[in-house]
C-alpha cells in the first residue's frame, strides 16, 4: 500500500511510546495519545523524538488511516475503543485498528464483532521481545486477522518488528502470544531455580549464566535476566502485574482442565505480587524464592 501518512498511536508506556518513535523514524506521521499526560517520562520522550501527543483520542484518530492501541488488559483496550470518547465515535470508517496489547483471543474476537457495525477493522497483534525489542524495532509480532487489513498494515508492523507472521484469523495472534507468555513464565520459574541451585553448590552465578547460555539449556531469559538477577536489578522490563495477567488469561482459555506448570508458575508470581514487587519486572520471581527459604 502506499505509506499510510497519519497513525494515531493509544498508549505511550514503556512499549507504545518506543514503537511509536519508531513509526516517525520510519517515516510516518504519528500523533500519539496517552491517558494520564503528566509525570509520564515515556510521554514527554515520544513528544520530544517526533510523535505529536495530542490531549483527546479524537485528536489523535480523526485523520488517522491506522489506528495503534497498547494499553494493558482487556477493559482498558475496550475503554479505549468503545466508550464516550473513544475511539469508534471519532475514527473514518474502514480504519483498521492495530491492537499490540496483550489480551487473549476471546476478547479480540468480541471487539472484532463488534467493531463491524461501525465499518472498523481490527487487528490483534500482540508482541513479544520486551522494551529492548521495542526500542530497537526488533519486536516479534504475531498478528490474527483478515489477510487484506494484514497486508495494508506490514509497512507499519515492519517498522516495529522482525519477525512479523500472519497467524491466521481474528484472536489467533492472541492465541499464539499466551503459547509465548506461558513459554515465559516457566522459564522464569527454570532460571530462578537454576540460580538457586549454583547459591547452593556456591557457584560463581555468572559462570553458571555464561556456560549454560551456550548449550540446550540457553534462553532469551537466561541471557538476558540471568544478569539482572544477579546484580538484584528488578526494574522492569515486563511487569509480574502483566504476567499475573496473561496467566489469568491463559487459565480463563484452559477453564477447568489447567496445567501444572501454569499454576506453579502463578502461585510464585503472586507470592512476589503479595512482596510488593507487582510493578517490578519478572525477573523478581527470585524474591520469591528467598521468601519461601528465609
Ligand atoms: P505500561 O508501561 O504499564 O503502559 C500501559 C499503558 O496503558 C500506559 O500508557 C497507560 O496509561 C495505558 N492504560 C492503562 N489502562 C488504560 C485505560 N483504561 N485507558 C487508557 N490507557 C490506559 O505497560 P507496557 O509494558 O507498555 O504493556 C502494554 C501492553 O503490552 C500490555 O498488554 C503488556 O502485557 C504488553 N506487553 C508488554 C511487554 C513488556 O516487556 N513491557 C512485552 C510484550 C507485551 P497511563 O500512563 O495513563 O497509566
Amino acid at each position: 500500500m502506499q505509506q499510510a501518512t497519519e497513525i494515531a498511536f493509544l498508549g505511550l508506556g514503556t512499549m507504545g511510546s518506543p514503537m511509536a518513535q519508531n513509526l516517525v523514524q520510519a517515516g510516518f506521521s504519528v500523533k500519539g495519545w496517552n491517558r494520564t499526560q503528566r509525570d509520564r517520562p515515556l510521554v514527554e520522550q515520544a513528544d520530544q523524538k517526533g510523535v505529536h501527543v495530542v490531549p483527546t483520542i479524537q485528536e489523535a484518530v480523526a485523520e488517522a488511516q491506522i489506528v495503534c492501541i497498547c494499553v494493558s488488559d482487556v477493559q482498558d483496550v475496550k475503554q479505549v475503543i468503545f466508550n464516550d470518547h473513544g475511539v469508534i465515535n471519532h475514527a473514518q470508517p474502514e480504519t483498521i485498528l492495530i491492537d499490540f496489547s496483550t489480551i487473549g483471543p476471546q476478547a479480540a474476537e468480541e471487539i472484532a464483532e463488534n467493531l463491524q457495525q461501525f465499518k472498523l477493522h481490527f487487528l490483534d497483534a500482540p508482541v513479544s521481545g520486551g522494551d529492548i525489542g521495542a526500542q530497537n524495532g526488533t519486536l516479534t509480532i504475531m498478528v490474527g486477522g483478515e489477510q487484506a487489513d494484514y497486508e495494508q498494515s506490514l509497512p507499519i508492523l515492519a517498522a516495529l518488528g522482525q519477525n512479523i507472521t500472519h497467524c491466521g484469523g481474528v484472536g489467533s495472534g492472541q492465541a499464539v502470544k499466551l503459547c509465548n507468555q506461558v513459554l515465559c513464565a516457566i522459564h522464569m520459574v527454570a532460571l530462578c531455580e537454576a540460580m538457586e541451585l549454583a547459591k547452593r553448590f556456591n557457584l560463581d552465578p555468572n559462570l553458571m549464566i555464561q556456560v549454560c547460555s551456550t548449550g540446550a539449556a540457553g534462553s532469551w531469559a537466561l541471557s538476558n535476566l540471568g544478569a539482572k538477577i544477579v546484580a538484584e536489578d528488578f526494574a522492569p522490563g515486563f511487569m509480574v502485574n502483566h504476567i499475573l495477567k496473561d496467566l489469568r488469561l491463559v487459565q480463563a482459555c484452559l477453564a477447568d482442565r489447567g496445567l501444572p506448570g501454569i499454576a506453579l508458575a502463578d502461585q510464585t508470581f503472586k507470592l512476589v505480587r503479595d512482596l510488593g514487587g507487582g510493578k517490578q519486572g519478572t525477573q523478581a520471581m527470585i524474591r520469591a524464592y528467598r521468601d519461601i527459604q528465609s
